[in-house]
Order: structure tokens, then C-alpha cells, then sequence
């Protein structure tokens, strides 16, 4: 079915701008993809966006069908904003406790939330899509296995970056992982221009310093960036590949001197900034080192992050 064309503006967006950032005199200067900038105010609307119009045009989704996904806010919110355009029922399942800035943002799109219980994490939320979409007849996106949603990033971010960058030439591509799809998708879709960049999966570690943070959860000081359900990374397929491990505290710190130079980001921002750094300087002055600014901070005000502005009101 052809895609509506009244209410869609998803074939109007253009690409987010590639930002020369450095923060502070000494420290080496990062390409940073302002994905902050979409519409919903983060990276997911490319991939809700690609894999939803692709379901449309071969005609698994028309108007009036449910979509579901599990996810920690983000792709939820995203999959909410496309699902509202193209006339689609979305469904939201997530473990009790994200941030309430998220649901509230979901709902403004008109999705709909279920919770599962926090002890299941994000599995748990997982199960409880399928098995909604077997009872309602639903469209599962499957952002954590779905190989469309690294094919989203290699077709869009991926070549905006080649176009932007100054030479097309990339020597490191930096990111946290959620479903792997950012890394993946921008390592592979660099590489298939002949440059062979290294490979960088930023890890956020001192995660046991919170008591509620468990393996496979989204609740962690980082939200978004876990590192063990995943079935799209496959670390074999990326040569070279190097983790490299930032502090919690680090991550956050960063976030905020993101903040302050104007940069209106969420954590994961300042954790892939901060690993950026760390290659960068091994590299040398003349690598030019790609990471992306995921996502706004807006939906954080309620956590660790604006834990110092709000002491200061
Ligand atoms: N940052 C944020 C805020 C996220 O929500 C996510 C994923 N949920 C990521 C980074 C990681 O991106 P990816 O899923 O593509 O690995």
C-alpha cells in the first residue's frame, strides 16, 4: 500500500548535522552526529521509521495495525511518533521503573503502555510482546534481532557521515550498545565505502554501584546501553574490534560538559564522547574519530544526570 502522504513528513527528514566537537583545549576534537535532532529527539526514528515503511510497502502493516515493541523509552518513543503518522496502533511494553518523562512521552503519541515486572527486565518485556502479538494479530519490529535495524543506520547514518566528513575518511566509529544497531550499522555501512574504520564499542562500567542495577536490565546509570541481549553485534564480523571502558561517573560527567557547550544531550552521549576521547588520543591528532549524540536530554530530568542542577534550585 502506497504510504500515506497527508500527515507522513518521515520522507521530508533530512540528514543530522556531523558536529566538530572538543571540549576543552587540550583534548582531541570528535566528530559527533547530532541525533538529538530527530524528531523525537533521538536516533530510533530512523530505524522505526525504516522498518515500519518497509512493513508497510510489503504490506505486513496498513492502517488500523498494532505494532509492539519492548525498549527502554527510546525506540518506543520513536516506534509511537512513526506509528502516529502512519496511522498504526502502537504498543509499548517495558519493565516497571523507566523514567516517566518516556511514558508520558509515548502516550503524547498516542501509544499505549504495559509494564512487566522489573524483576524480568527487559526479557521479560520481550516475552509479554510476543505474547500480545500472537492474541492481537500484531507487528513485532524486533529491534534487538532485527538485522533492519543495523541496515537503517548503514543506509542512512552511515552515509551521511561519509558525505559530511571532511575527505570521507573515518578512522574510528564509536558507540554504546543497546541493540548494536548503531554500531553495527555505521561500522558496516563505512566500511562498504572502502574506508576501514576501527570498530568501538564504548562500556559503561561501575555498574554494581546502584543497587538496582542487574545484568539485562535498562536500569542502569546509562540508560539504553546494555550489553548481553543483543543478536545483531556479532563480535566475529567486526574485525578489530576494541571495547573500551569509560566510568559511570565519567559518562555523566561528560554529559554535563556536553550540557554546558550547548549540546542538549541524554547519558549515553557522554559515555560515547568519552570513549571517542580515549581512541583519539591513542590515534593521534590526525584520525578523525565518528561517535554519535544519541538522543535529548529532556527525557532525564528525573535521573542521576540533573542530580547537581537540581541541588543548585
Ligand atoms: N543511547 C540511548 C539513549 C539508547 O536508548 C540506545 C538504545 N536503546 C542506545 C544509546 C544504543 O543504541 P543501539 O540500540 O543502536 O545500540
Amino acid at each position: 500500500m502506497k504510504l500515506p502522504e497527508l500527515n507522513a513528513y518521515l520522507h521530508l527528514l533530512g540528514p543530522t548535522p556531523l558536529a566538530p566537537i572538543r571540549l576543552d583545549d587540550e583534548g582531541p576534537l570528535i566528530w559527533c552526529k547530532l541525533e538529538f535532532l530527530n524528531p523525537s529527539g533521538s536516533t530510533k526514528d530512523r530505524i522505526a521509521r525504516h522498518i515500519l515503511t518497509k512493513a508497510w510497502r510489503e504490506g505486513q502493516i496498513q492502517p488500523g495495525s498494532t505494532v509492539l515493541e519492548a525498549s527502554s523509552g527510546s525506540t518506543s518513543i520513536a516506534m509511537a511518533l512513526v506509528s502516529a503518522q502512519l496511522g498504526l496502533r502502537f504498543i509499548a511494553v517495558m519493565p516497571e521503573g523507566v523514567s516517566n518523562e518516556r511514558v508520558l512521552m509515548i502516550r503524547a503519541f498516542g501509544g499505549e503502555i504495559r509494564l512487566t515486572p522489573k524483576a524480568l527486565g527487559i526479557r521479560g518485556s520481550i516475552a509479554e510482546t510476543e505474547r500480545l502479538a500472537a492474541e492481537l494479530n500484531g507487528f513485532l519490529p524486533r529491534q534487538f534481532s532485527n538485522p533492519e535495524n543495523a541496515a537503517a543506520h548503514a543506509h542512512t547514518t552511515a552515509r551521511e557521515v561519509l558525505d559530511q566528513i571532511p575527505g570521507g575518511q573515518v578512522d574510528a566509529v564509536v558507540s554504546g550498545v543497546g541493540t548494536g544497531g548503531t554500531l553495527v550499522g555505521l561500522y558496516q555501512g563505512i566500511c562498504e565505502s572502502g574506508c576501514a574504520p576501527i570498530p568501538v564499542l564504548a562500556k559503561p562500567v561501575d555498574l554494581g554501584d546502584t543497587p538496582e542495577v542487574e545484568c539485562c536490565s535498562f536500569s542502569a546509570r546509562i540508560p539504553g546501553v546494555i550489553d548481553c541481549i543483543s543478536t545483531i553485534l556479532k563480535p566475529e564480523e567486526m574485525p578489530g574490534l576494541e571495547i573500551l571502558e569509560v566510568r559511570d561517573k565519567d559518562a555523566l560527567a561528560t554529559t554535563r560538559a556536553l550540557m554546558r557547550h550547548g549540546f542538549p544531550v541524554g547519558a549515553s552521549s557522554g559515555l560515547n564522547y568519552a570513549a571517542a576521547v580515549q581512541i583519539a588520543r591513542r590515534l593521534g591528532p590526525a584520525a578523525q574519530v565518528v561517535t554519535v549524540l544519541p538522543d535529548r536530554m529532556e527525557r532525564y530530568f528525573t535521573t542521576e544526570v540533573f542530580e547537581p542542577m537540581r541541588a543548585a534550585v
